[in-house]
This record gives structure tokens, C-alpha cells and sequence, in this order.
């Protein structure tokens, strides 16, 4: 292994370094025993390349395929476009057939022929849709992307660009369940998910996401190749990735369509019964309050079971199978719509079945305020037991992220996933999965690189989320000592658009906001002049790449916990407690130690990177739990003065301008 590794990185023309040789090997034996195995890799260790050539070699020798999943299509991207080519060239000469690999995704993610020429027109709002003169944003897109369908070789969304919206890419691909399955599809011969599916069917790697990971778990019928061997690269997304893939939704969109789906295929009277229950349901919940549900009151379970009934009673009432491709494909669209609504329905109402301590379901109400809008939702308390029956007891397991272990343990994010059960600490567990977690550290060296400091003098952030008139001092004083170069990584929107509407008064260097153009074009703009500071929320605490000098500071304005009123996390962090545990340290702190990680992650993206963290929460210092957060966290340097940080900007910005 150790071998093949070495050619590996020679060929990519990198160094050796000792985190990689490390994981390869605990890949490789991982691979060899059955041992399920947790790494952690910090930024620098080239971890794609520690997993990939043991996955490889593992697979053109035993003939079966490894499946790696990953979280975000960049490292899907960069996995298959760069890493698996050159990979294989540098390896095929040594190994006694030539890899192959391929990328599979949802079937959601590939356009439908049949649903571009024998779709109906029921989800469209617009009967002219379809016309070639369409004029709505809805019926541009859907004329571009039938004539992308004839052009494109695999059909696959995130090849398309510009992208279209969501709505618009509905009108063109159908989920599992819309499928009319290959066998009864006239266009099943030129299928592209099916023909993805094939070439996956072939594959030594076969790249995916952890969605399609999850349905794989989950679905009776198997959606990914037969595997034994399985790699979640970005492993700290897989529980939030796998809970929403696991989460039903009750809202106004999918039950129009669902009544508009069977209008012409059902009699009236089955479409005004479900009219009627659907309405029953909007008024049960337009005026409830946001938030969990723990008690069903008797008008909001009557409404749910009145429409659980009437899907029954329209999906019998639905003809059987048809040879009109057209017809069929209306058929299969309705059934998979009302289906999937009695579904959430008799899953919500079994929730209530059983007492708070004993449900696997939590339920709650999400409004939209901007759209005046109510959902009823259901998600799994946890999906520590679908990872560990649909994942872990199928295929041995490599888990690996630059942040799986807050507070310094693997524990809490292993309870999460099922791979050690989340009983009371120290308690005789016989039920665990053999697994074992290894942290192969970082080729940087954080403490002579990088400070981590707490402003501990500032007031405890308070509850409005905006910054208080010290914290927008301390901001200003800061970024004014690195000349720029920060990314400013805030809990919500309104603190990052307050701050930065501040700091444009108050300083002469410029100040991005998330929300001013498109992410990326923000993140370009700020990599490429170093005076440039930016500001946002959460997905720049974890997809900000910026190597050099242009990043050089930054800030954190509090710790991320959870906000209190998130349904889930709360009941999340209820059973723990109920259980005997610390609920709190569980799930809050192990949620904001996770994020922290991610978000102090940002600064040193090369070896010769430096610069300062700076967590504006005087909490970080003073709590009991400050610890275990500065614990989660790469090994900086640690300090509360200010003047020595204020210095140390000073300097490192003289060193970089001179
Ligand atoms: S097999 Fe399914 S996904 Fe493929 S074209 Fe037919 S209906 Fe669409």
C-alpha cells in the first residue's frame, strides 16, 4: 500500500506526508479486517488520495466495487474530473487491470425523456407550458433544457450551465417513484439515469452522494451497485444529509399537485374529497404556532387522517396500468403524489401513537413568513439505526472529515451515526459495532502558524443575534490591524448585514456581504484583492478555499449553537437528556464544536499560511463547556489579549505588503 502511495503522489507531483501514509493504511487494514474505521484528517493531509489508492487496489483485485460518497458536488467534482484520472494512470501499470470509475446520483438528478416527451402538464401552472412560445421564466427554462436533453451525452443537472431552478428542473426529471421503470418506459433504452446506473454497475469506484447513500439505506430495492466496501469522505454532513433524505413534508405545493395529478384520472368526487381534506388541513395549522409538536390536538389529527383516507380512496380509485406511454407516465406521476402523502400522514399520526420517551419521530410546524405559508414536517429523532442496519452492517466503513471529533473524541459523532450506541457513558455496551477512530492529525503546524483568540473582555453576546456596540468596536479594530484579509463568519444574516453595513461606515477597506451577488463571485473577488474583507453565514463557514495572504483573519462573532427553537436538535438533545446523558454537551455543543472547527478551518489552506481566529463570545473563555469548544478546534496558539493579537495582525500585514 505504502508502495502504490508513493507512486501515487510522486505522479501528482506531490510530497510524502505522514497523516497520508498513516490513513492509507488504516484504510487498507480497515478494508482487510471488517473493522469499521473514523478518521479524522485535517486540512493538508491530500485524504482523498489516502482512501482512493487503498479503494482501488482493494477493488481490482477482489472484483467488487467500493462505493465513496461525498457531501458537496466540489469534491464529487474534484474526485472524478481531477484526483480518479490521474490517480489511475499513475496506478494502472502496477495493478493487473486498469481501474474504472464513474459517478452515480439520484435519479432526480438526470433528466426524464419520457417526462420531456409524454410529461404532463399538471405540475405546470400554465397551460401553454409547452408551447415553443412559452414566455414565463418557467417555459424558457423548460424549452432550454429540451433542447439541452438532445445535446447532452449524460444528462446530468450539475453539467448544466447556468443551472435552472428547481421548479424548472421538475418540469424535465421524476424521482424513483415517478419512474415508469425501464422495462415498461418507452425511452428506457436511452435512459440517462439507467445508463448511469450501467456504467456504475461496471465501476471499480463508483463516486455518489450521501443522499443517494441514504435512499440506498433506506429503500428495499438497492439503488447503488452491490458493495462490500463503502468511503464517506466529508463525514460530518452524513447524519443532517441522511435526516433530510429521511424527513417528509406536508405544504400546499405538493398537495396542489397531487389534486391536479389525478383531476383527469380519477372521478370528480374523489378530487373534491381531497380538495376538501386538504383544505381541512391548511386551516388545522395556518394560524398554529412554529415549532415541535408533542401533542396532537383533535382537529389537526382529524384533518390528517381525513386526508390520509382520501389519498387511499383516490389511489384506489386510480385505473390500472395503461400501454399509452403518455397515460402511463400521468398515472405513475399521481400515484407516487398521493402516495406519498398518505404516507406522511399515517407516519405523523403513528408518531402519536406511542409516549414522548418511546417516539422515533419528531413532528413540527415550519412557517414561511415571506410566503405566508405552513408545513406540517416529520423527521427521525435519530438515524443512528438506518446508518448502522442499511450502512454499517453491509459494508465495512471508512468515515473521514478534517472534523470529526469535538472535544477531542470521536464518541458523540459515533453515538450519531450508530456505531456506538448512545446509552448512559461508561455503561456495558455489548451492542456496539467494531469500529475504531484515528486522528492522523495535519501537516500544518497550527501553533506556529495560527492564534486562536477569544475576546474574553467583551459583554456575553446577547439573544437579538446582532453584535453589541463593543463587539462592533472590537471588529472594526481588528480588521483595521489586518488591513482586510477577513472572513467574517456570523450566526445569522441580519448580524453578518448589520456588521457589515457598520464596518463600510467605519472603515476604508472593502467590506463584501453574502447576499450581494452570487457566493461564488463574492468569494472570487475577495481571494483576489487581500484589502477585501467578507462576511456572511453558514455556507462560508464551510466552503471558503482561499489560500495566501488574502485570508489572513477570521472572525467568529458567537458560538454556533443551535438556535433553541430548532425542533429537532431540541428533541435531539431532550432524549439524550431523558436517557440519563448530557444532552446539551450531545447535541448543542457538539453541533457548535463541529462548526467552530469547520469555521477556524478556513485560515490555513497551505503550509505557509498564517494568520489569527478570532471568537468574538467571551463564553469560548468563561464556560464550563469553553474548554471542550477550544478543544474541537485545530491546536492554535491560544490568547484573550487583544494587544498581542492587534500586533501580531500588525505584523503579519507589514510582512505581507512588504
Ligand atoms: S426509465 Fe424512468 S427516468 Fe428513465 S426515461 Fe423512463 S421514466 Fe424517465
Amino acid at each position: 500500500m505504502t508502495d502504490l502511495l508513493a507512486t501515487a503522489v510522486d505522479a501528482l507531483g506531490g510530497d510524502e506526508r505522514a497523516g497520508q501514509v498513516a490513513m492509507a493504511e488504516a484504510v487498507a487494514h480497515a478494508f482487510d479486517t471488517g473493522e469499521h474505521l473514523v478518521v479524522q484528517a485535517g486540512t493538508g493531509t491530500g485524504k482523498s488520495l489516502a482512501y482512493l489508492v487503498p479503494a482501488i487496489a482493494r477493488a481490482v483485485e477482489t472484483d467488487c466495487p467500493v462505493v465513496v460518497s461525498t457531501a458537496t458536488i466540489a469534491l464529487q467534482r474534484q474526485l472524478v474530473e481531477r484526483d480518479l484520472p490521474r490517480l489511475i494512470e499513475s496506478l494502472e501499470r502496477l495493478l493487473p487491470r486498469s481501474p474504472r470509475y464513474a459517478i452515480l446520483k439520484g435519479r432526480g438528478n438526470y433528466l426524464c425523456l419520457n417526462k420531456i416527451h409524454n410529461g404532463s402538464e399538471a405540475d405546470g401552472p400554465e397551460d401553454a407550458l409547452f408551447e415553443p412560445t412559452a414566455t414565463t421564466a418557467l417555459g424558457r427554462d423548460v424549452q432550454k433544457l429540451t433542447s439541452w436533453a438532445s445535446s447532452t451525452d449524460n444528462g446530468d443537472r450539475d453539467e448544466l450551465t447556468p443551472g435552472v431552478s428547481d421548479r424548472s428542473w421538475s418540469q424535465v426529471s421524476v424521482s424513483a417513484r415517478e419512474c415508469l421503470g425501464v422495462t415498461r418506459c418507452p425511452f428506457g433504452a436511452e435512459c440517462f439515469a439507467e445508463k448511469a446506473r450501467a456504467v456504475a454497475g461496471k465501476a471499480d469506484v463508483v463516486v455518489t452522494n450521501h443522499a443517494l447513500l441514504a435512499i440506498d439505506a433506506i429503500s428495499e430495492a438497492p439503488v447503488l451497485p452491490e458493495h462490500d466496501l463503502l468511503v464517506v469522505d466529508e463525514a460530518h454532513e452524513l447524519v443532517d444529509r441522511v435526516t433530510t433524505v429521511a424527513t417528509q413534508e406536508l405544504s400546499s405545493t405538493p398537495l396542489a399537485v397531487a389534486v391536479r395529478r389525478i383531476t383527469k384520472l380519477v372521478e370528480p368526487e374523489h378530487v373534491e374529497r381531497m380538495e376538501s381534506a386538504t383544505n381541512a388541513l391548511a386551516s388545522a395549522i395556518r394560524d398554529g404556532l412554529a415549532g415541535r409538536i408533542d401533542t396532537l390536538d383533535d382537529g389537526l389529527a382529524a384533518a390528517l387522517a381525513a386526508l390520509r383516507d382520501a389519498s387511499a380512496a383516490a389511489r384506489r380509485a386510480i385505473p390500472t396500468s395503461t400501454s399509452d406511454p403518455a397515460a402511463a407516465a400521468a398515472r405513475t406521476e399521481a400515484i407516487a403524489a398521493i402516495d406519498d402523502i398518505a404516507d406522511t400522514c399515517s407516519r405523523i399520526l403513528e408518531s402519536f401513537r406511542l409516549e414522548v420517551p418511546d417516539r422515533t419521530d419528531v413532528v413540527w410546524l415550519a412557517r414561511d413568513d415571506v410566503r405566508g405559508s405552513a408545513h406540517l414536517r416529520v423527521a427521525p429523532l435519530s438515524v443512528a439505526g438506518l446508518l448502522r442496519g442499511g450502512l454499517f452492517n453491509r459494508a465495512t466503513a471508512v468515515l473521514t472529515s478534517a472534523t470529526l471529533a469535538p472535544g477531542g473524541s470521536f464518541d458523540a459523532i459515533a453515538a450519531q451515526w450508530g456505531l456506538r450506541s448512545e446509552k448512559i457513558e461508561n455503561t456495558e455496551n455489548t451492542e456496539d459495532v467494531q469500529w475504531r477512530g484515528i486522528d492522523v492529525g495535519s501537516p500544518f503546524k497550527h501553533a506556529k502558524s495560527g492564534i486562536l483568540y477569544v475576546s474574553s473582555h467583551l459583554p456575553p453576546p446577547g439573544r437579538d443575534g446582532t453584535g453589541s456596540a463593543e463587539q462592533l468596536a472590537e471588529i472594526a479594530a481588528l480588521i483595521s490591524a489586518a488591513r482586510g484579509r477577513t472572513l467574517g463568519l456570523f450566526s445569522s444574516m441580519r448580524a453578518a448585514a448589520a456588521a457589515a453595513e457598520e464596518m463600510r461606515e467605519r472603515l476604508d477597506t472593502t467590506i463584501l456581504c453574502q447576499g450581494d451577488d452570487a457566493t461564488a463571485a463574492l468569494v472570487e473577488k475577495f481571494a483576489a484583492d487581500p484589502e477585501t474583507s467578507l462576511f456572511g453565514t453558514l455556507s462560508l463557514w464551510q466552503g471558503v478555499d482561499v489560500p495566501g495572504p488574502s485570508l489572513s483573519l477570521v472572525i467568529i462573532d458567537r458560538i454556533p449553537f443551535p438556535r433553541p427553537d430548532d425542533p429537532l436538535l431540541a428533541a435531539r438533545q431532550r432524549a439524550v437528556t431523558a436517557r440519563g446523558g448530557n444532552g446539551f454537551m450531545a447535541v448543542a455543543a457538539s453541533h457548535a464544536a463541529l462548526l467552530l472547527a469547520q469555521g477556524a478551518g478556513r485560515l490555513l489552506r497551505r503550509v505557509d499560511d498564517k494568520g489569527v481566529v478570532a471568537v468574538l463570545d467571551s463564553r469560548m473563555a468563561t464556560a464550563r463547556y469553553g474548554r471542550y469548544l477550544r478543544d474541537s478546534l485545530p491546536p492554535f496558539w491560544f490568547t484573550t489579549d487583544r494587544d498581542t493579537v492587534l500586533g501580531a495582525l500588525d505584523r503579519l500585514t507589514a510582512g505581507a505588503t512588504a
